[in-house]
């Protein structure tokens, strides 16, 4: 094919050669350059929470780009600030909390390590399996062999303890720890959920030592698991939140929320992006969160997980034996490693889900999947599982 050539030759190899060409999108559907539908079951990766073309978003980022597209962080705009009073009053943050804007999930964890290192320790908790990000720092905290080893040194001190055991994470903070660093669950990992209580236990440790707890919400934010922000069922205050993937549903934007004395530790000089706080981007998000604001979406995400996950296992041909996860955040576990022949399966069925792992099915669809984008789902995911199965 013509354009995987093109790609080839005009692009670096970090993705390989992707299967599809996508060339447009509307609600859950996606069409490639032959006019062939899909259900977008992974919506970006979980960044699609509004879906693909929402008319309040497309309204929202053309009324603003034709007002005002960019100026810098020299002066101030409007977008920022209402957005930032917004994040803060859903993650019901108390009045000292603050909030930085960047681009990506990876900046903003960048800016919280930084925040780390103003507390003048260094060492960082982190858990195993983790996915922070792909920026050196960002990357000293995912905590993946794979992703790291071809990249050392990268700075340190950090200490990985397993996922989900509050003793281990309690064995390995001390006085000398800048922070915790925590996915409520973990979602490139394998959409691992932890146990009950274990943000909870992470609040104590870290207060015991005096450590911040830094919660990595960029893939469970923003209604995806049936809460605004995933760690709220847990009833914890963190110090410093992370957030992307949804909060643009699709345009460019990251934020990273301190509280409490984590709130002033940036001061004038301490750290900055061109692009951050963009009046296009904070109108996108602004957008996004309006429509599931008035969809009551968030209400809608924890419904539908039991919707999917009985349908996934029951139109699974004997393949999936379990599905985890929370809302629409969700992994279908399979009775072996192939997870990249479903994959490659559920594309030639219409529906686009990734093997975030050899035995896991990843689906992150938009917070706005109708009724009907599910009963075509469960049709075509038992044509994919029979044709697995064989
Ligand atoms: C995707 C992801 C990131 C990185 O976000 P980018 O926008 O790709 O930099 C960081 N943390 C978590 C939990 C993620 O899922």
């Amino acid at each position: 094919m013509i354009w995987q050539e093109r790609w080839q030759h005009s692009l670096m190899n970090n993705y390989g050669t992707p299967p599809l060409l996508i060339a447009r999108g509307a609600g859950s559907r996606v069409w490639d350059d032959t006019g062939k539908e899909y259900l977008d079951m992974i919506a970006g990766i979980a960044v699609n929470a509004v879906g693909h073309a929402h008319p309040a978003v497309v309204k929202a980022v053309s009324d603003q780009l034709s007002t005002l597209g960019h100026t810098s962080n020299l002066v101030a705009t409007n977008g920022p600030i209402e957005l930032a009073e917004r994040l803060l009053s859903l993650l019901q943050a108390p009045g000292d909390a603050r909030v930085f804007f960047c681009n990506s999930g990876t900046e903003a964890n960048e800016a919280a390590f930084k925040l780390g290192r103003l507390t003048n320790r260094v060492h960082v908790v982190v858990a195993q399996g983790s996915f922070h990000g792909r920026t050196i720092g960002a990357l000293s905290w995912t905590a993946q062999p794979a992703k790291q080893d071809p990249f050392r040194p990268l700075p340190g001190e950090v200490t990985a303890v397993p996922f989900g055991d509050a003793d281990a994470l309690a064995a390995a903070v001390s006085a000398t720890t800048a922070a915790v660093v925590l996915e409520p669950i973990q979602g490139e990992g394998g959409v691992i959920v932890p146990p009950v209580g274990y943000l909870r236990r992470a609040r104590e440790i870290c207060d015991t030592h005096g450590a911040l707890l830094m919660l990595d919400e960029v893939q469970t934010g923003i209604g995806r698991t049936g809460e605004w922000f995933d760690f709220q069922r847990e009833a914890i205050t963190p110090d410093v939140v992370m957030l992307a993937k949804g909060l643009g549903g699709g345009f460019p934007i990251g934020a990273c929320i301190a509280y409490g004395r984590a709130a002033s530790f940036f001061g004038p000089g301490s750290h900055g992006s061109t692009f951050g706080g963009n009046p296009v981007a904070c109108a996108a998000a602004l957008a996004v969160l309006k429509v599931i604001e008035e969809g009551d979406l968030v209400t809608r995400a924890a419904t539908l997980h039991e919707v999917l996950a009985t349908g996934l296992v029951a139109r699974g041909n004997g393949l999936v034996t379990s599905v985890r996860g929370r809302g629409l955040l969700l992994a279908a576990v399979l009775d072996s490693d192939r997870g990249p022949e479903l994959e490659s399966a559920a594309r030639q069925q219409g529906i686009l889900v990734n093997a975030v792992l050899p035995n896991a099915i990843r689906l992150a669809p938009a917070l706005t999947i109708t009724d009907t984008d599910i009963a075509d789902l469960l049709s075509r995911w038992d044509l994919t599982t029979a044709q697995v199965v064989g």
